[in-house]
């Protein structure tokens, strides 16, 4: 193992601040583990308060030159990136999958959805337009540009630990500001590889500054990144409950907050589906990642109609496509969860549900010949509305189905949530359609489709599930002030 580690040329040991590759200030360090098999992959270093006050007054020093970049400066050196972690597809993967867990196949995947966000706002930084607005009074001129507000700090997850990262930097690059980057403790090397492959691109140095800690320093250090007199936003993808932290914390130093959290989606399917279609993008909707996505459906609400037909054809595909294992091994399509708390947070939800009359179908348990952090993909059925796998994230491979017999009956339960992240609607009506996109109270519907995540949509959430958009124009823009400048024509 530790040989597979060692030939891995982009694996990184040490942060990377003002374009020095660092260790912590106190010297220590913590382990990287691989949730596959608990093997040490590396150790980084374990950062703290003082550690990230130093990154960002690199990242504060470097705005100012940084800022004054022409946009087709800026393009192209995000151009170069994309093309660096284009070729590097495969060591990246190999990071991310050592890390992360999540199968070699889908690795690959999150490297070219990642990397399509820095080709994206390669071509974004270009079109950050201002306006010029008819003036109510005659002889003066109201123009509107665009600024970069400044340092960016970004707080990111280990579900996906290279393309979090790449759809917040390529976009705050694009506007014009510098960051400083706090990944997971569990996935912080998918991180440094990106900073790595960043730096051979050209990116300048201290425009991106990587910091890794610890969970126990993630507190003192994250206070710091919200409250640092010189950091301008917050940007953060992760859990509702660190989410709502970080925006007390940004609220004392009136900062702009990217929150991208917690989802509850449900995957509704009617009478009039395509079922087979349906249950094929329900496979995906719910176990990419092996369930661990924000945007992962949750919620099976499928009409009574054809309840039984979808919870047959649903039984049988999982029992047949989801292969548990190690995510190097051939075939696997689930791997690990990520470590042991999520591994018991996963199995005490099914378990509560089971004690209170859901009945699993297929898996239900753990598959511990296989070690302590491989869930079996599983499907309850007799789950109800008051169970806290209904109303809760459960970011592992179980779902859920329940049995609803009205258009109005689905909207009311899928709505009765905080969460208002992604929602999956199955129907051939065209005006149930409309009437869904319309009134699910979620920021993303997609209409039979599984899959809705790419560089040109807007990505984000309603209610508890966020603030703010990534991908699309929107996402370089929601890093930029809008500045409105008066001309009076004397
Ligand atoms: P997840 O369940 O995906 O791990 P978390 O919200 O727990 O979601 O973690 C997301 C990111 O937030 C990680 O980088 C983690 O280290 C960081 N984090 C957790 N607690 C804090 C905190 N108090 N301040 C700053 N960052 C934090």
């Amino acid at each position: 193992n530790c040989l597979q580690y060692r030939q891995m040329h982009l694996l990184k040991n040490q942060a990377y601040v003002n374009g020095q590759w660092v260790k912590a200030g106190s010297n220590v360090v913590f382990s990287v583990n691989n949730p596959a098999d608990d093997s040490v992959i590396t150790e980084v270093p374990d950062m703290d308060a003082s550690d990230a006050k130093n990154a960002i007054q690199a990242a504060a020093s470097t705005f100012e030159t940084w800022k004054n970049t022409t946009a087709k400066e800026r393009s192209q050196i995000l151009r170069r990136w994309f093309n660096l972690c284009e070729k590097n597809t495969d060591e990246l993967a190999k990071i991310i999958t050592a890390e992360s867990g999540k199968p070699l196949a889908e690795a690959r995947g999150e490297v070219a959805y990642g990397n399509s966000f820095l080709e994206w706002f390669a071509d974004t930084a270009r079109h950050i337009n201002g306006e010029i607005v008819p003036s109510p009074w005659p002889n003066k001129q109201i123009l509107l540009t665009r600024q970069p507000v400044g340092v960016v700090s970004v707080i990111t997850p280990w579900n996906f630990p290279f393309a979090m990262i790449t759809r917040k930097v390529g976009a705050l690059m694009a506007a014009g500001c510098t960051c400083v980057i706090k990944p997971s403790e569990d996935t912080p090397l998918s991180a440094l590889a990106a900073a790595e492959l960043a730096e051979q691109a050209g990116v300048p140095t201290g425009v991106i500054n990587v910091i890794t800690t610890s969970r126990k320093n993630a507190p003192s250090v994250g206070k710091v990144m919200c409250e640092d007199d010189a950091v301008r936003c917050i940007s953060f993808t992760g859990s509702t409950q660190v989410g709502k932290t970080l925006y007390g914390l940004a609220a004392n130093g009136v900062k702009r907050v990217a929150l991208e959290l917690g989802g509850n989606a449900p995957f509704i399917v009617f009478p009039s589906a395509d079922i087979e279609h349906a249950l094929d993008q329900a496979m995906l909707a719910k176990f990419r990642n092996n369930g661990q996505a924000c945007i992962g459906a949750n919620r099976f609400l499928i009409h009574e109609d054809v309840y039984d037909k979808f919870v047959k054809g649903f039984k049988s595909r999982i029992a047949q496509k989801c292969i548990l294992g190690p995510g190097t091994k051939e075939g696997v399509t689930c791997g690990p969860l990520i470590n042991n708390q999520q591994a018991k947070k996963v199995s005490s939800l099914v378990d509560d549900a089971i004690s209170k009359g859901a009945k699993a179908l297929v898996g239900g348990k753990f598959a511990t010949e296989l070690g302590n952090k491989y869930y079996e993909s599983t499907l309850l059925i007799n789950v109800k509305q008051s169970m806290s796998i209904f109303t809760e994230e459960v970011f592992g491979p179980v779902a859920t189905c329940l049995k609803i017999s009205s258009e109005d009956e689905a909207l009311k339960i899928a709505n009765s949530t905080r969460s208002g992240l992604a929602a999956y609607v199955f129907t051939k009506d065209l005006g149930q359609a409309f009437r869904m996109s319309n009134k699910l109270e979620f920021g993303m519907v997609a209409i039979n489709d599984g899959i809705i995540s790419a560089a040109e949509p807007a990505f984000g959430g309603i209610k508890e599930s966020g603030i703010g958009r990534e991908g699309s124009r929107h996402g370089a823009e929601e890093y930029t002030d809008l500045k409105y400048t008066l001309m009076s024509c004397l």
